[in-house]
C-alpha cells in the first residue's frame, strides 16, 4: 500500500469535518495544533503514528511531539484486525490520542476515564475484560489508550450516532465520548 501527500492531506481535511459535525472542532479547539503530516519515511509496524513524546531517534527523524504522522508506505504486512481499515479511519483514531494529548484534564488526569477504559490512559496493559462486545474492535483490547482511540474513531466515523446493540460497558465508552463534547 503506497500512500500519497494529496490523498493524505484530502483526508486529513475530510476527517477535520467529521471531528467538527461530532462537535469537537470548532474555532478554538486545541485540535488545530497537531498538525498531520505525510512522511516518506517508513514505519516498521504502523499505518499512523501520534507522539506523546519522542525519544532520540524520533528527534533525529524529525518528529515532533504533538503531531499525527501517515507513512507513505508501510514496511510491514499489517496487522490484520488493521489492515482492512480505511485511511481516514487512521487519521480519525490519531485524533483520538491528539484529543488526550491536547485535552489531558478530560482523559489523562480523570478518574472518570479510568473507570470506564478499566485502567489509566497510558497503563500498558492490556484492559481485563476480554469480552469482544466491550469494544468497537479487536484492536481496542490492546490497552485503554488504544480502546479510547478506537471507540473515538467510531465516533467521529458515525458523527455520534450509537452503534446498534451496544452492551453496558461499551455504552458507557460512548457516553463518555459524547460527554467530551460540552466539555471541549
Ligand atoms: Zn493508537
Amino acid at each position: 500500500m503506497l500512500i500519497t501527500f494529496s490523498q493524505v492531506n484530502s483526508a486529513a481535511l475530510d476527517v477535520q469535518s467529521d471531528l467538527y459535525k461530532s462537535g469537537f472542532w470548532y474555532e478554538d479547539t486545541r485540535l488545530n495544533q497537531a498538525n498531520v503530516f505525510w512522511t516518506a519515511f517508513p514505519f516498521r509496524e504502523t499505518v499512523g503514528v501520534f507522539y506523546h513524546d519522542t525519544r532520540w531517534l524520533d528527534d533525529i527523524a524529525g518528529f515532533k511531539q504533538g503531531h499525527i504522522y501517515i507513512p507513505s508506505i508501510t514496511l510491514s504486512k499489517l496487522i490484520p484486525p488493521r489492515a482492512r481499515i480505511s485511511l481516514r479511519d487512521v487519521i480519525r483514531h490519531e485524533y483520538g490520542h491528539a484529543f488526550a494529548h491536547y485535552y489531558p484534564e478530560l482523559i489523562v488526569r480523570n478518574k472518570e476515564f479510568t473507570r470506564v477504559f478499566s485502567g489509566h490512559y497510558y497503563a500498558d496493559h492490556a484492559n481485563k475484560i476480554y469480552d469482544g462486545s466491550c469494544y468497537v474492535s479487536e484492536y481496542a483490547q490492546t490497552c485503554p489508550m488504544e480502546d479510547f482511540a478506537e471507540t473515538f474513531m467510531m465516533y467521529t466515523r458515525r458523527h455520534g450516532k450509537p452503534l446498534k446493540n451496544m452492551n453496558v460497558r461499551l455504552e458507557e465508552k460512548w457516553s463518555f465520548v459524547k460527554a467530551l463534547e460540552g466539555r471541549v
